[in-house]
């Protein structure tokens, strides 16, 4: 089906999100470098760094020991999910005075389809603007957006004027706007396909755009017809708001893609711990836990495995998690994402949360 009308969607970002609401809570954190995460000792990574700590050249992802290379005086806050989890809430019911098409990303990032909204504004750039301006003011934090026909373009705008950003970009100069940007802005395209790209002499998404489809094919298989779509600016994936919650699910990406394996069982770590933590608060225990990886080329793989016990605690889905991380080729390629998930629900668990809405939910 082709989609003949433009699309007005909004892709929201919060601004360096963690960070920013320790941040507003601590008076004293404010215009200070801040990192949010684990300990250096416990060989913690950095979940978030305010823009001060940036500064130092602090990003998520770094290992806790080398922001505190960076910035020996940068000050380190533990996270606080539950916190973040009210906050997007709070976020999450200012999008939904606009429109019920709202697809989390994260906790700090979703994507909007205003082509049709509640207040009948106009303009996309007007939605995301009154959007902005509530967030401001009523939860004290700022958001950058971007606003585009399609999900793709829409992304890479909110990136471009971080922080308080807002990137508009018309049907019409979706071309000028993609064709002198790098590869690597096309959601996909990491440092194998990059470099793969560049050995045939494709730099920027104008390039791309020139290449011809079938030699695309013979380099990538099915992928090169994706990337000479996005190259053209032509992406009509829907904004697909998640329905009732199947499964309780946490993942992470990594700023740099990551090859230390301590580092990949320390991330997996986290994730059964938070997975756990939302499990018992929600009275809930499954039976079934899933592994997501993403290697560097963008390949992404999930191994399940069915227990026979129902499970709510970090320890055992720690445990098949890791066993599961195994499975796969991770130690070998490296890895961009993890995700673990648990899901197969006790009967007598799943009725009780059907109404919960699970923000953090993705497939
Ligand atoms: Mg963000």
């Amino acid at each position: 089906m082709t989609q003949r009308s433009s699309r007005k969607i909004i892709h929201i970002d919060m601004d360096a999100f963690y960070a920013s609401v320790e941040q507003r809570d601590d008076p004293s954190l404010r215009g200070q470098p801040v990192v949010v995460g684990g300990t250096p000792e416990g060989r913690g990574v950095v979940a978030a760094a305010s823009y001060e700590a940036r500064a130092f050249g602090i990003r998520s992802a770094l290992p806790m020991r080398t922001a505190l290379r960076l910035c020996p005086h940068v000050i380190r806050v533990a996270t606080d999910f539950d916190r973040y989890r009210e906050v997007s809430r709070g976020i999450h019911e200012i999008f939904h005075e606009h429109t019920d098409l709202v697809e989390p990303v994260s906790l700090d990032e979703a994507y909007l389809d205003v082509t049709w909204n509640k207040q009948e504004i106009p303009f996309g750039h007007r939605v995301a603007r009154v959007i902005k301006r509530d967030i401001r003011q009523r939860l004290q934090l700022t958001a950058s957006a971007g606003v585009a026909p399609s999900k793709f373009v829409a992304k890479i705008a909110s990136d471009l004027e971080k922080p308080d950003g807002l990137v508009t970009i018309m049907p019409h100069q979706i071309r000028s706007f993609l064709d002198p940007l790098p590869v690597a802005k096309i959601p996909g395209v990491g440092k194998v396909t990059g470099e793969r790209l560049q050995a045939i002499g494709i730099d920027t998404i104008a390039q791309l755009a020139a290449a011809s489809v079938s030699d695309l094919e013979r380099q990538f298989g099915r992928r090169g017809q994706y990337l000479h779509l996005r190259a053209q600016g032509i992406d009509n994936e829907p904004v697909a708001p998640i329905s009732e919650p199947k499964q309780l699910s946490s993942e992470t990406t990594f700023a740099t893609d990551i090859f230390d394996e301590d580092q990949m069982r320390y991330a997996v770590q986290d994730l059964a711990q938070d997975v756990a933590g939302r499990l018992r608060r929600r009275s809930l225990r499954g039976r079934v836990v899933t592994l997501k990886a993403r290697y560097p080329d963008f390949e992404t793989v999930t191994r399940s495995l069915t227990g026979g016990l129902y499970l709510d605690s970090a320890p055992p889905v720690f445990d098949i998690a890791l066993e599961l991380l195994r499975r796969t080729d991770a130690r070998r390629r490296g890895v961009r994402l993890l995700g673990v998930a648990v899901s197969g629900f006790a009967d007598d668990d799943r009725a009780a949360q059907l109404d919960l809405f699970d923000m953090e939910q993705k497939g």
